[in-house]
C-alpha cells in the first residue's frame, strides 16, 4: 500500500483525473498513522473547471428538469447509499477514526435526508400576492441559486454531505462538493454511486484538496451558494471571501452546548445523555454536549457517576464491535486536545477522570485521547468557552435556573444545549430562554431528516435539515402583471 496507495479521484463533469504527483496529498490512518490513500490538492484550474462545468450541467439540463425526475435520481441515490452503507460506513471510519456502527448508521441517515427533500423537490411552489393594485397580478416563483458549493468537514463527511446536497439537488442546483483532505473518501467513492444513480455529468462535481483549493472555490464569481461545515475561523474567512462577490453563505460552525442537569432529573437518564453527549463520538461532534452544567445539590453523585462510566469507555480499533470510543481523526487534532487539558489542568480545573493519551493494546500509534472530565470548571475559563473537539467534558454547577441559564448562554457560541428535568414548565421555561439552534429535553444529539438543525452567534447562520434548508437553495422572484389596458404614464399619476 505504501508503494501505491489508493489514488482517491476527483468527479469533474463526469471525468475522473488522475492524482497529479505534484500535488499529492497523503491521507492517514488515525489507527495506525499509515498512509492509506492519496488525493489531489485541487489546483485553481481544476476548480475552476469543475464550476464550469457545474455551470454548464445547470444550463444545458438540470435548470429545465422537473422536480419529480430530480426526485427520482434521488430516490435512487438513496437506495444505493443503503446498499453501500456498511461499505461507507467502514470506509468513513477508516478515515476519521470513528466507530464504524455510527459512520455506517449515519451513511443510513444520509439516505434519509436525500428521500426527505426528494418529496420536497416537486413542492416548490410560490405565491399569488393580493395587492393594492386591483388591476396588477403579483405572483411569486421559487427558482434555485444555481451552482452551491458545499463545504465539509471530516468528522462526519457523508452526514455533513447530505444535508447539503439533498437540499440543494431537490432546489435545482448544480454542485461542487469539497470534502475536507482528513477525511475525503467516502466523499470520493460515492462518485461511482451518483453516476451509477442516473444523475447526468456535471450535476455533482468532487474536488479535492486543502484550504487554497477551498479559497478557488468560494471566490467563483459564478456560484449562487456557498454552504460551509467546519471551524469559526475557516467559516469567518470564506465569509469575507464571499463577501468580494456577495454570494450568499450558509456557515454551520464549532459550539460549545450545555448539557443542563437539574435537581429533579430523572439521574439514570441524565448520567447516559452526559456521557453519552460529550464521549459517543469522541467529543468529535458540533454538538457535542461538552459542558456539563449541573445543580449543586446533586453535584458530587453526577460527577462520580459520570466520571466512573467515562472511565470504562474501552478504546480501540473503530472496527471492532466491542470498541467504545476510537482514535481521534488526526494527529494534529491529539496534540490540540492534549494541550487543551494540559492548559485546564494548569488553570485550577479539577481533573476528576482520564486526561492521558493511552496505547491500547497493539495499536501504539493511534491518536488516542482518554475520555477526560474535568469539575469545578470556571464558567470564565478557556475549557468553558472554546471548543476542543474531542473527549473532554467541562462540569461546572450552579444554584438556581437563572444562574445555570446564564451560564449556559455565557459563551460565544450558539449551537445547541440539553436540559435534563421533570418538570415541564421548567422545561419549557428554560428552552425558551436558551440562545441556541437546538435544545433536547430529557434527550441529547437526537436527529431527524425533519427537524431544523443551525446555529446563532459564533456557531453560524443558516439551517440544515427540515423544510427550512431548502430555502438556503432557492430564491424568490415577484412578477407583476399589469391586467388592465390602460395607458399608465408615469408623468400623469395622480397623487
Ligand atoms: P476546518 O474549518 O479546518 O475545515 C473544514 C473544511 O474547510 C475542509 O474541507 C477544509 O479543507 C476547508 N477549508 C480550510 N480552509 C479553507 C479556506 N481558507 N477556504 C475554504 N475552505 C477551507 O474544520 P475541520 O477541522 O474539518 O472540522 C472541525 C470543525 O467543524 C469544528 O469546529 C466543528 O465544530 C465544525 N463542525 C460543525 C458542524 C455543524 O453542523 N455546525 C458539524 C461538524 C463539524
Amino acid at each position: 500500500m505504501a508503494d501505491s496507495p489508493y489514488e482517491a479521484r476527483m468527479l469533474i463533469g463526469g471525468a475522473r483525473p488522475p492524482v497529479d504527483e505534484d500535488r499529492a496529498i497523503d491521507v492517514h490512518s488515525p489507527l495506525t498513522g499509515a498512509r492509506i490513500a492519496v488525493i489531489s490538492d485541487a489546483s485553481a484550474g481544476q476548480v475552476h473547471d469543475a464550476v464550469g462545468a457545474a455551470q454548464a450541467a445547470y444550463d444545458e439540463t438540470w435548470r429545465t428538469t422537473n422536480g419529480a425526475e430530480r426526485a427520482q435520481l434521488m430516490h435512487r441515490f438513496a437506495d444505493l447509499l443503503d446498499e453501500h452503507a456498511t461499505a461507507i460506513g467502514e470506509l468513513e471510519s477508516r478515515d476519521n477514526g470513528k466507530l464504524v456502527r455510527e459512520t455506517t448508521s449515519q451513511a443510513r441517515f444520509a439516505a434519509r435526508n436525500y428521500r426527505f427533500f426528494a418529496g420536497l423537490a416537486d413542492k416548490l411552489h410560490g405565491r399569488t400576492i393580493p395587492l393594492d393594485q386591483w388591476e396588477t397580478f403579483d405572483y411569486t416563483t421559487r427558482e434555485s441559486v444555481g451552482v452551491a458549493a458545499l463545504i465539509t468537514a471530516w468528522n462526519s463527511p457523508m452526514q455533513l454531505l447530505a444535508n447539503k446536497l439533498a437540499p440543494a439537488l431537490a432546489a435545482g442546483c448544480t454542485t461542487v462538493v469539497k470534502p475536507s483532505e482528513v477525511a475525503p473518501l467516502s466523499t470520493v467513492y460515492i462518485a461511482e454511486l451518483l453516476e451509477e444513480a442516473g444523475f447526468p455529468p456535471g450535476v455533482v462535481n468532487i474536488v479535492t484538496g486543502g484550504p487554497a483549493a477551498g479559497e478557488a472555490l468560494v471566490t467563483d464569481p459564478r456560484l449562487g451558494r456557498i454552504s460551509f461545515t467546519g471551524s469559526v475561523p475557516v467559516g469567518q474567512q470564506i465569509a469575507r471571501l464571499a463577501a468580494q462577490n456577495l454570494t450568499p453563505v450558509t456557515l454551520e460552525l464549532g459550539g460549545k452546548s450545555a448539557n443542563i442537569v437539574f435537581e429533579d432529573a430523572d439521574l439514570d437518564r441524565a448520567v447516559v445523555g452526559a456521557v453519552a453527549g460529550i464521549f459517543a463520538a469522541g467529543g468529535q461532534t458540533c454538538i457535542a454536549g461538552s459542558r456539563l452544567l449541573v445543580h449543586e445539590s446533586i453535584a458530587q453523585e453526577i460527577e462520580q457517576r459520570v466520571s466512573r462510566r467515562a472511565g470504562e469507555i474501552v478504546l480501540g480499533d473503530p472496527t471492532d464491535a466491542a470498541t467504545n470510543l476510537g482514535p481521534v481523526a488526526s494527529k494534529a487534532q491529539q496534540d490540540r486536545i492534549t494541550a487543551m487539558i494540559a492548559a485546564a489542568r494548569e488553570s485550577g480545573a479539577r481533573l476528576a477522570s482520564g486526561g492521558g493519551t493511552p496505547r491500547p493494546p497493539g495499536l501504539a500509534d493511534g491518536y488516542f485521547v482518554e475520555p477526560t472530565v474535568f469539575a469545578d470548571v470556571p464558567p470564565d475559563s478557556q475549557l468553558a468557552n472554546e471548543e476542543v473537539f474531542g473527549p473532554v467534558l467541562a462540569m461546572t454547577t450552579f444554584a438556581d435556573e437563572q444562574e445555570a441559564i446564564r451560564i449556559a448562554n455565557g459563551t460565544r457560541f450558539g449551537l445547541a444545549a440539553g436540559i435534563w428535568t421533570q418538570d415541564l414548565s421548567r422545561a419549557h421555561r428554560v428552552a425558551r430562554e436558551l440562545v441556541c439552534g437546538t435544545v433536547w429535553v430529557n434527550t441529547y444529539r437526537q436527529s431527524a431528516a425533519q427537524a431544523p438543525f443551525g446555529g446563532v452567534k459564533l456557531s453560524g447562520y443558516g439551517r440544515e435539515r427540515g423544510v427550512e434548508a431548502i430555502d438556503e437553495y432557492l430564491r424568490t422572484k415577484n412578477v407583476l402583471i399589469d391586467l388592465s389596458d390602460e395607458v399608465r404614464d408615469p408623468f400623469q399619476i395622480k397623487t
